[in-house]
């Protein structure tokens, strides 16, 4: 589906042959290349524009190594540079209080629930004792789902069906987790198709009065060029500490995650990739820029 980006820039770079660096003229046809395969990932329009101009100004000069292609380098210098514009590193959430809280927010199908679960499966495997809140208040098949998770994963899960406050259940749900001496609880909140005022007024109201040590956003990596959008909602008014991409494992090389961080400027910091329960891992910028690049 993809062609290979380093094949296209050696076909632009032809005229290259007998030339000591890179020059203006044929660092601009590159670029264009580098900029298409940017879009062609995901990666939002305006966001690409601004990474290939820094790169048409870090290749600008360069010596031609004889070793690689100039293709070669052109891309190893993209990926470079994706890599420290998504974060350079990994970064970790952040578990603190007794118990710690974690908040996970995102659009109603984004994989919230699920990511709930694996991220349930993988604090418990570090030795960490884990309780899930449900409180998804609209949607009694996601308590549900969440219970299913929780039996999957034996981790246990705080319900009321009967409770239409979401607030009052969270805080229920940690004060138990209290009294069984859990380390961490994790909160799945309710999510609509698109954005809406209310979903964003409950959230905000629940974080505020859970005060969680990490507020996780998630996010479907095949909504391409709408997650960028999406995300800097709900970062304008939750204020979240990263970015949890999901659907990894679709046809998507997963440009928003270059473009999400680049808007909101918080790390990604887990990937999903499958609906099994194993099917995460924390995110390493380098590995994503790669795939973008493929
Ligand atoms: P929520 O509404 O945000 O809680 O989303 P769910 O967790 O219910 O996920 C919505 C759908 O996407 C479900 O059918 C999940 O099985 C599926 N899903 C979630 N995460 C992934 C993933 O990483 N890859 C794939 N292929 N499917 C996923």
């Amino acid at each position: 589906m993809f062609d290979n980006l380093s094949t296209k820039l050696d076909k632009a770079f032809k005229n290259l042959k007998g030339q000591g660096s890179i020059t203006e003229i044929n660092v601009a046809t590159t670029v264009k290349e580098i900029r298409r395969a940017l879009i062609d990932a995901d990666v939002n329009f305006k966001v690409a524009k601004e990474v290939t101009d820094e790169i048409k100004n870090k290749s600008l000069g360069q010596d031609i190594l004889i070793s690689v292609s100039p293709g070669q380098m052109l891309v190893k210098i993209t990926q470079d540079e994706l890599t420290s514009l998504m974060g350079g590193t990994q970064e970790n959430i952040v578990l603190e209080g007794n118990p710690a809280v974690i908040l996970i927010a995102g659009l109603q199908g984004s994989g919230k629930t699920t990511f709930t679960g694996k991220l349930a499966s993988r604090l418990k495997k570090e030795g960490k004792s884990v309780m899930l809140a449900a409180c998804d208040i609209y949607r009694p098949a996601a308590i549900d789902q969440l219970k299913v998770l929780g039996e999957q994963v034996g981790v246990e899960v705080y319900a009321e069906p009967e409770n239409k406050n979401a607030v009052e259940i969270a805080q229920k749900a940690i004060a138990e987790a209290k009294a069984q001496n859990k380390k961490v609880v994790i909160v799945d909140t309710a999510g609509r198709l698109a954005v809406d005022e209310q979903m964003m007024n409950e959230i905000a109201a629940v974080k505020d009065a859970i005060q969680p040590s990490e507020t996780l956003f998630v996010v479907d990596s095949m909504t391409g060029q709408d997650a960028v959008n999406t995300a800097k909602t709900f970062n304008d008014r939750l204020d979240f500490d990263g970015v949890v991409l999901t659907k990894l494992d679709g046809d998507t090389r997963g440009g928003a995650a270059i473009s999400i961080r680049k808007v909101v400027e918080k790390p990604i910091k887990f990937i999903s990739y499958g609906e099994k329960m194993d099917a995460l891992d924390v995110f390493y910028p380098e590995r994503m820029a790669q795939r973008v690049l493929g």
